[in-house]
């Protein structure tokens, strides 16, 4: 290991290069990784959403090809790479847009389809609000786990990082139940919404051994999937999840205090809170540090502010959302104009809905008197576009 962090610290290491290869390689040779031979070793990039390169959505695929040829160079593992995205995204069609096609065939590198195989069931000793989770078949298959997360800001759990990337190992439609938890005695119990306490309990029974966070472009604003990406060209790496998760807040100029899961994975480990108990490589991060927009309270579009009534909803129907409101802001205008309102449910707890509203995906089809109903798990943008434009052309 390079430098001389103190011992009684977690080390992480950062590293700044516009050959974002060669960042991953500096922080990587700067940490302490155990000798690898003969396991069996996961790749778990964030390759949740059909995202292009370079829009910090999924992982830069140049930072998962660089951990695999560091790994390959050093030990002689058996490799393996894999995701299960969001609802309505298939993996290998993911992996091929996100950039990470050339992993699906190769010999040096098995592709996994994480939802490919039976289920298994892990019990949470200790977990706030969940008891058990269902996991990937595969979960047994490796020894060693390394989330390549991409550093994002989340309109949900503040920001999406290593301990949120391992959600990818969960079976198919058990990451949508995260999101529809409705536990109100937990909530009250602990101070923590539930989606909040339900990534904490996970973090108890999947915890990666190495993070590398890809901030080569990350994502700011309306994350995880609508936000603009920011070149950041910088990667931070270390095998305390925590540490690295404290650590990309600093270099945003955030702290745990942004994102609710953190705290309380710090507590139920002891764990680090602050990047004063990180021991850095370097020691000085000021340079790596930007600022960077943190997700709107509201959603503003130039013309207009949109109403959304949002309870219970997973990714998937967020990402159809965020990404309709964000391409079609012109549309939006047309309607409000006519309607002077714009009203759009999500989730399977919504509660009060305006009548006139567009109600996206199956988890609201119980207030299909309340405005139009789209189907779909999730619906696209597409098609949310399509309604919107055939109401208002119905109108007019
Ligand atoms: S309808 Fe939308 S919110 Fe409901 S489970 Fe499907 S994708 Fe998730």
């Amino acid at each position: 290991m390079n430098g001389n962090p103190d011992r009684n610290k977690p080390v992480c290491a950062i590293s700044k290069n516009k050959d974002i290869k060669q960042a991953v390689f500096d922080a990587l040779s700067r940490i302490d990784i155990p000798d690898l031979d003969g396991k069996h070793v996961l790749l778990k990039p964030n390759i949740g959403r059909n995202a292009k390169m370079s829009t910090g959505v999924d992982t830069n695929p140049e930072v998962t090809e660089a951990v695999f040829e560091f790994l390959k160079a050093k030990f002689n593992a058996s490799y393996y790479i894999g995701d299960s995205p969001i609802m309505g995204v298939k993996c290998r069609e993911a992996f091929v847009n996100s950039g990470h096609g050339a992993f699906l065939d190769r010999s040096d590198i098995r592709f996994v389809d994480l939802d490919s195989k039976k289920p298994l069931t892990l019990p949470i000793t200790g977990g706030k609000i969940l008891k058990e989770i269902k996991v990937s078949g595969f979960i047994r298959d490796f020894d060693y786990i390394i989330s390549i997360p991409v550093l994002k800001m989340h309109m949900h759990t503040g920001a999406s990082l290593g301990y949120k990337n391992m959600k990818g190992l969960l079976y198919k439609r058990e990451k949508v139940k995260l999101h529809q938890l409705y536990v109100p005695e937990a909530k009250k119990a602990y101070g923590f919404k539930e989606l909040d306490l339900a990534i904490a309990d996970l973090a108890r029974v999947l915890e990666p051994d190495l993070v590398v966070c890809d901030a080569s472009y990350a994502l700011e604003g309306m994350g995880p999937s609508a936000g603009s990406a920011k070149q950041l060209d910088t990667v931070i790496v270390s095998t305390d999840c925590l540490a690295a998760d404290i650590a990309a807040l600093a270099i945003v100029k955030l702290d745990i205090n942004h994102v609710p899961h953190l705290m309380l994975i710090a507590q139920q480990k002891s764990g680090v809170t602050s990047i004063t108990e990180v021991a850095t490589i370097p020691e000085d991060i000021e340079p790596f540090k930007t600022d960077f927009a943190v997700p709107p309270a509201e959603i503003m579009i130039k013309c207009c502010k949109v109403n959304l009534i949002d309870n219970g909803s997973c990714s998937a129907c967020q990402s159809s959302v965020f990404l309709f409101l964000k391409n079609n802001e012109s549309l939006v205008g047309d309607y409000f104009a006519e309607y002077n309102h714009f009203n759009i449910a999500i989730g399977s707890d919504i509660k009060e809905v305006p009548i006139d509203t567009f109600l996206i995906g199956n988890c609201t089809a119980n207030h299909i008197e309340r405005g139009t109903f789209l189907v779909g798990c999730p619906p696209s943008q597409t098609i949310i576009m399509e309604t919107v434009k055939k109401k208002l052309a119905d109108k007019t």
